[in-house]
């Protein structure tokens, strides 16, 4: 039972997530007196969702499936920091210890898939939160909606940095053998300094890795994405060599890579994380991020780099889903993780 004061009784039905923005609003995340806080120190609400599918523009994809939101992988570069700020939550430390998990995800899943109007296009799942961070250990929220896509025969592809996509290695196979599936893992580089300091609550890059080889060993088609690469951490030639390297030791059927850029409430968390730990770093960033994106010739040189090291180490570029516009992705550097 959490010790916070009662401001909202959320009743014993689970509250939707407007019903959570509008007690935060009020009462701050203390009022959700109902989420219950676990031996990692992130607080779990239980929500009710009215829908799973999220159709999303500006993406090479149309639809999106997220069974939570927030994160406790807490990457300090994370684009989907600004959207918990659509809860009234901040894009700080709420984004990583205030997770909305929604319980009934997997049955509305079914019932969308089953409308008639439902056009059976392909989804990407997780791309406003990792869909493998570790409380899906408990909920198995992720799970339960492959296999109704899975059910469905509905294309799909994951986006995670969580080794425990490893458990569903036998779904993830049945799954290749009857529809599209693909698996993009998040190892933006496999520097141990860039690593710890970017990325505080995910798993070793190497365990990623692993995991890597072992979906490709079960037939699963996956690759890596170096999203983002961040200037000065994961960007120098040495770095990126070792990381392509690395990627391609284990087996990745590709590799994609991606620039970070920073916009809303991700800019603010990002600078104020280099005030504290990187000042001298904060002038070149204020100028490299003037706007959203790093210069247009900033990354164009990364991307030309990385793709003399995937030619080097034979792992080709990254694959796009089914009915991707090639133009919309130039456009889009930023999709990415
Ligand atoms: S980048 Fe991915 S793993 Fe990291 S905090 Fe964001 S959603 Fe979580």
């Amino acid at each position: 039972m959490s010790s916070f004061p009662l401001l909202f009784d959320l009743g014993s039905t689970r509250p939707t997530t407007r019903d959570i923005a509008r007690t935060v609003k009020v009462g701050g995340t203390a009022a959700l007196t109902e989420a219950e806080r676990r031996a990692d120190q992130a607080r779990y609400q239980e929500i009710t969702c009215r829908s799973a599918l999220n159709r999303v523009q500006g993406m090479p994809f149309e639809w999106t499936l997220n069974p939570y939101r927030g994160c406790t992988h807490g990457c300090h570069y994370c684009y989907a920091r600004r959207y918990h700020t659509q809860f009234e939550m901040n894009a700080d430390d709420e984004f990583a210890s205030v997770i909305l998990v929604k319980k009934n995800f997997a049955d509305v899943l079914t019932r969308e898939l089953a409308r008639p109007s439902w056009s059976g296009a392909y989804v990407a799942v997780g791309t406003a939160t990792d869909c493998y961070q570790p409380i899906e250990g408990h909920y198995r929220l992720t799970r339960r909606a492959i296999e109704a896509l899975l059910r469905a025969r509905n294309p799909m592809g994951i986006i995670t940095k969580g080794p425990m996509i490893v458990r569903d290695r036998d779904l993830l196979a049945a799954f290749s053998r009857v529809a599209a599936c693909t698996v993009h893992m998040s190892v933006p580089t496999v520097d141990e300094d860039a690593w710890q300091r970017l990325e505080p609550g995910t798993a070793h890059p190497l365990q990623r890795l692993r995991a890597v080889r072992d979906l490709v060993d079960a037939g699963v088609n996956t690759g890596v994405l170096m999203n983002p690469i961040v200037p000065g951490f994961s960007s120098s030639r040495a770095k990126l060599e070792r990381t392509i390297k690395t990627i391609a030791d284990h087996g990745a059927r590709f590799v994609g890579c991606n620039v970070m850029f920073l916009e809303d409430g991700t800019r603010a968390h990002f600078m104020k994380f280099l005030e504290r730990e990187f000042p001298s770093w904060l002038p070149r960033y204020e100028k490299l991020y003037a706007k959203k994106y790093a210069p247009q010739e900033y990354r164009k040189q990364v991307q030309g780099m990385v793709r003399v090291l995937q030619e080097r180490y034979g792992v080709s570029g990254r694959e796009r889903p089914p009915h991707v516009d090639e133009r919309l992705e130039a456009e889009q550097v930023g999709f990415a993780w």
